[in-house]
């Protein structure tokens, strides 16, 4: 049953440009129904989580990542009658504003812009659904509700925050978002987590007997084998991870109820009012995950063959970013023309904003193609 603390629809505080209430479906349907609709979605399937497209087809990529924040964080909103419909859109966005390959990619495009103010992927995915996506008749971007923007705009600094306006307050103010976006987040956190042991375990780059150095996992693997001590191969390694999502997504709603009893949260003021997040794993689970994220940055993350790929992503961003800031002509007539206008009105930076949304919106393939055309003189 949907609680009075969970953010509604009818009260949704509106989107940027006005339009008629739809007919059969609620406003954060509505979100989430264009999302699914928009070419930014489409192209996270062609963009790095941890491996690249090309290395093989069982890896996650930002689309099934993204397909599985959204499954983890919808079964807890069920349980917690938090909105489904929000939910889902947070999730099913969170991630259109990543560059290719990765965070790698995303490194090196904040290092190559660090003169006009960076690049901050959170900020980018609003930019897609606010402005860059381009397909209705009656407003740029998707113009989505307040409150689904707010929970794709996770993390933002200050500067950037008093440029926003509404979305941006939080960050000055110090306020909470919606328990919807709260939990979207966490969710994010539990399913790459989880995800990346198995793709990591795949790939050979981290192994079953460094896995059992981390608790969380060793404690769900001894379980396993305690239950089915003949089971073997990628059957282990599933059930495993399996017990380990079960176990994060309890301990995070239970603890999170708690949180909310405790605080006495009546609506979503409460929620917004309180002084930290409300939607949080327990002190003992939260140590742990700590531990697990810790080894797979340690042994996955910066594993050599992973930084090579790092490596290379950088140097393909660099060349993109330096090619098309020092010679606007190289960027396709329509951007180009983009690059014009930013330029008319914001100077060098407006320049750079729109190098960087071509390099952002692409996908990995696209940015190696165009690497090459631009830089292969064969
Ligand atoms: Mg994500």
């Amino acid at each position: 049953m949907k609680q009075s603390y969970a953010a509604s629809p009818e009260q949704s505080l509106g989107r940027r440009v006005n339009e008629p209430a739809p007919t059969y479906r609620s406003e954060f349907q509505r979100d989430r129904d264009r999302i699914i609709h928009s070419s930014g979605f489409r192209r996270l399937e062609y963009k790095t989580q941890v491996f690249v497209n090309h290395e093989g087809d069982l890896y996650r990529t930002r689309l099934t990542h993204s397909l599985e924040v959204a499954q983890i964080a919808r079964a807890i909103a069920r349980t917690m009658g938090l909105d489904e419909d929000l939910t889902e859109a947070i999730a099913l966005a969170h991630d259109l504003g990543h560059t290719p390959f990765g965070h790698a990619g995303q490194d090196a495009l904040n290092a190559c812009n660090k003169q006009y103010g960076g690049f901050e992927h959170n900020l980018q995915s609003l930019r897609v659904v606010d402005w860059l996506e381009s397909s209705y008749a009656d407003f740029p971007g998707l113009n989505l509700t307040f409150e689904t923007r707010e929970g794709i705009l996770k993390h933002c600094s200050i500067p950037h925050a008093r440029e926003l306006g509404d979305v941006g307050e939080r960050f000055i103010n110090k306020t909470q978002p919606s328990l919807e976006a709260q939990l979207t987040n966490i969710a994010d956190e539990i399913a790459y987590n989880n995800h990346d042991i198995d793709d990591g375990l795949r790939s050979g780059l981290i192994t079953l007997e460094g896995m059992r150095e981390v608790a969380l996992f060793a404690e769900s693997y001894d379980r396993v084998m305690w239950d089915y001590p003949e089971l073997k191969g990628r059957k282990v390694i599933h059930e495993t991870i399996r017990r380990i999502i079960g176990f994060q997504v309890i301990d995070l709603t239970e603890n999170s109820l708690r949180n909310i009893k405790e605080a006495n949260i009546q609506n979503l003021d409460d929620v917004r009012n309180h002084p930290q997040p409300l939607i949080e794993f327990s002190q003992k689970l939260f140590k742990s995950n700590q531990e697990l994220k810790r080894y797979l940055r340690k042994n996955l993350y910066f594993h050599h063959k992973v930084y090579r790929m790092t490596r290379k992503a950088q140097l393909v961003i660099e060349g993109l970013y330096n090619a098309f800031i020092e010679d606007l002509k190289l960027l396709p007539p329509e951007h180009q023309k983009l690059a014009e206008q930013y330029q008319k009105d914001k100077g060098e930076k407006g320049r750079a904003l729109a190098v960087i949304d071509y390099i952002a919106g692409m996908t990995d393939r696209y940015a190696r193609a165009e690497y090459k055309r631009l830089y292969d003189v064969n």
